[in-house]
């Protein structure tokens, strides 16, 4: 239809003719594709894949190279590189596997100084652990970023293309440089050491609760805020010699809980135990014998809350005792912490300096 015909359809139907106009010269505009981006000139960030929702099509997983090839024009963003270090649920890898992966990432980061950030996909059940786990052993200030989904490749209303993209934008964006391991879903940007899972089913569960998010991203990052705790490039925790974790188990407290569960975590060979107490670190039962059987046996014990928010304070025992306070960690994170400050040093005192730090 000519240009000027339709200008008098759009005041026949009372749409203004500027709208018309301009609707006109984009679909000029739209015959030119815009230039292809320098592939040289853009940011480079490298996929690890290790499975969960986001890859569990029904019929076979998605691999590492159909993650990427599953971001509509990615390449015009980033380019995007990627390995497939494992395929299956969060809660199947192993603890050497997650050594595996820090070293891998500290390697790529170490031999590709050119490299913008780092993606990891990864199941949500278990996601904001190892999310922690890379936070305090990837010793660069470059960002890693992890990602899942909550439907699968599947599902109607698949969002890990969406997280995914938002995950590269993150990845490659200078502004995300020195904030430790970042989660990024929902189009939200959290802390590796504060977000949690909160729903088992909805979009929107990963959450910082009272922290709140350190940015958005919106096809394009707007960062918030820092974390100020101690992690990646400042970490202290050097896993390129480490070949294992040692055995940290976590424990509930629950009215009249016994403390032979405690005593049995230690007689199979935990040199830690987190108490998930209550309140403000309170204990039931026989829990406090367990804990003495402990201690005397040469395990840490660390002091969380199972409330979810707050914290614990520690110290006030003295530099020798190993009972430690877990300050505003969650049982599984401080769980983490303890793992790694034993595979470094067996001082009690420089472990609630550590509790106190990261
Ligand atoms: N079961 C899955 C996993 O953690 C759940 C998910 O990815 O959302 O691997």
């Amino acid at each position: 239809m000519a240009p000027f015909k339709l200008v008098l359809a759009a005041l026949l139907i009372g749409i203004s003719p500027s709208i018309t106009l301009s609707a006109l010269d984009q679909s000029t505009t739209a015959q030119t594709p815009a230039p292809a981006p320098n592939a040289a000139a853009l940011p480079r960030v490298f996929l690890f894949a290790t499975g969960g929702t986001i890859s569990n099509k029904t019929g076979g997983r998605l691999t590492v190279d159909e993650l990427i090839k599953s971001v509509p024009n990615l390449e015009r963003r980033v380019t995007a590189e990627g390995e497939q270090f494992t395929n299956v649920a969060s809660g199947a890898i192993t603890m050497d596997q997650w050594l595996s992966l820090a070293q891998k990432v500290n390697d790529r980061f170490k031999v590709d100084q050119g490299l913008a950030g780092v993606v990891v996909t990864s199941g949500t059940d278990t996601l904001e652990e190892l999310a922690y786990f890379l936070h305090l052993t990837v010793r660069d200030v470059r960002p890693v970023v992890v990602v899942g989904s909550m439907r699968n490749p599947s599902t109607t209303g698949y969002e890990g293309v969406a997280n995914l993209e938002d995950a590269f934008i993150v990845a490659a964006d200078p502004s995300a440089r020195d904030m430790g391991t970042l989660v990024v879903l929902n189009d939200e940007i959290n802390s590796a050491r504060e977000v949690t899972k909160t729903d088992s089913r909805l979009l929107s569960t990963f959450s910082s609760r009272d922290y709140g998010v350190l940015g958005t991203v919106f096809d394009r990052v707007a960062i918030f805020r820092k974390p100020v705790r101690r992690h990646s490039a400042q970490s202290e925790f050097d896993v390129a010699a480490m070949t294992a974790l040692p055995r940290v188990d976590v424990i509930l407290t629950y009215q009249g809980a016994p403390g032979d569960l405690i005593k049995a975590a230690v007689d199979n060979g935990a040199k830690g135990v987190v108490i998930a107490g209550a309140g403000a670190g309170a204990t039931s039962g026989t829990q406090g014998e367990g804990i003495s059987y402990a201690t005397e046996k040469g395990a840490f014990v660390v002091t969380t809350t199972r409330a979810g928010a707050g914290g614990i304070g520690g110290g006030g025992r003295g530099g020798a005792s190993r009972r430690i306070g877990g300050d505003d960690l969650q049982p599984v994170k401080a769980r983490i912490l303890l793992m790694l400050a034993l595979a470094t040093t067996s001082d009690p005192a420089e472990i609630q300096r550590m509790f106190r730090e990261y």
